[in-house]
């Protein structure tokens, strides 16, 4: 069965589910935790039609929601799509919408497939879901990094139904979470490997040339990573460095090889990532903020550290960079919003 889920841009840890054919309003209030008074209690009435895979929008307050910028206007209607921005009142408050697959076994051979994407060959793309217990849910062309690191639903929102799916969606983060673990698998994904480690394509690249470096040996997170790990580290590093120095645009881009502070995914992996962020798949403040920020620590910083001090440390505020304004990280001036900033980030790329 397929459901319907409105999602924060500005904190992913806020989704509102849309019941199929069912009207549902938000505005101004707890549940989308917007206090802006320019936002009508009753902003837009929502109806989501998980058959047809999209939601039908009507504004009702009197000032301007719009859908990729494009205002809707008083008591008219457009649909959403998945890819989609719905800002809830004057290009402020951004969400998407996301449809989920609800699969019957997890991991089992009923389970759906998302639209377009190939099943690997090898059999291992449920890696580590097998073990889940009862049901969960796929969530379909869903960049994982869309959610704050480790995120919770919120199950608090009155708009979270009483009947589990919350916990369903929960799991089906964690079966995210482990989708490194079958990408560094599938011989389509992987671009370089030897016996330590292997270079994959970032499945949703941020980048002209994004890959991730992930080591064999199971190291789940950055904060499992300790002196016994130097050595890898640094070969991980050597094989990032190698990738550049293959890369056809090498001469005229800059790469910066380095690690999330709080990575979403599970299984080690170091980013190696050209620096001119021309990607379809660069949408959101928390990317952005995720690569420019000291959220991304350089990989040479991390073998210092661990080193020096046996392990990671990381400060516990440091999510909070991920709200801070967008702020071009070549010339340091601020922009209003993405679109404005990838528009500006062409100055920067090379002729
Ligand atoms: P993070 O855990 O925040 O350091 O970043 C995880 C990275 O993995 C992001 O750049 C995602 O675009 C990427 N990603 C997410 N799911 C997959 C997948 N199944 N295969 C390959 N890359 C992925
Ligand atoms: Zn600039």
């Amino acid at each position: 069965m397929r459901m319907c889920w409105l999602v924060s841009k500005d904190r992913g840890c806020q989704q509102i589910k849309l019941p199929h054919l069912e009207m549902v309003v938000i505005g101004r209030g707890p549940e989308t935790e917007i206090t802006d008074k320019k936002c009508s209690r009753r902003q837009v009435q929502l109806k989501a039609d998980c058959n047809k895979g999209y939601v039908k929008v009507k504004q009702i307050g009197v000032n301007p929601t719009s859908i990729d910028l494009v205002n809707i206007g008083k008591d008219q209607e457009i649909k959403l799509k998945p890819g989609q921005i719905l800002h809830i009142v004057n290009n402020l408050y951004p969400y998407t919408v996301q449809f989920l697959e609800e699969m019957g076994t997890c991991g089992g051979r009923e389970a759906v497939e998302p639209k377009g994407e190939k099943r690997p060959q090898d059999g291992s793309e449920n890696g580590g879901v097998e073990n889940m217990p009862g049901k969960c849910v796929k969530m379909e062309q869903m960049d994982p990094q869309a959610c704050d690191s480790g995120c919770k639903l919120n199950n608090s929102s009155s708009s979270l139904s009483s009947s589990g799916s919350s916990s369903k969606s929960q799991e089906c983060f964690e079966y995210w979470a482990h989708g490194l673990k079958a990408s560094m698998q599938n011989p389509d994904m992987q671009v370089y490997k030897d016996e330590k480690a292997v270079v994959i394509k970032d499945k949703y690249p941020k980048a002209r040339y994004h890959w991730l470096v992930l080591p064999w040996k199971s190291i789940s997170t950055l904060s499992r990573v300790t002196q016994e790990h130097v050595e890898l580290l640094e070969y991980m590093h050597a094989m990032g460095e190698k990738m550049v120095q293959q890369c056809p645009e090498k001469d005229t881009l800059r790469f910066r090889l380095g690690y999330h502070a709080i990575p979403s995914m599970s299984q080690l992996h170091l980013h190696v990532i050209s620096q001119d962020f021309d990607s379809k798949w660069f949408k959101t403040k928390k990317h952005w903020n995720s690569f420019t920020t000291q959220y991304f620590i350089d990989s040479k910083d991390v073998i210092v550290m661990v080193k020096k001090k046996g392990r990671v440390i990381v400060d516990k505020e440091i999510a909070k960079l991920l709200n801070l304004p967008l702020k071009c990280h070549v010339c340091k001036r601020q922009q209003p919003n993405i679109p404005q900033l990838k528009e500006h980030l062409k100055e920067h790329w090379p002729k």
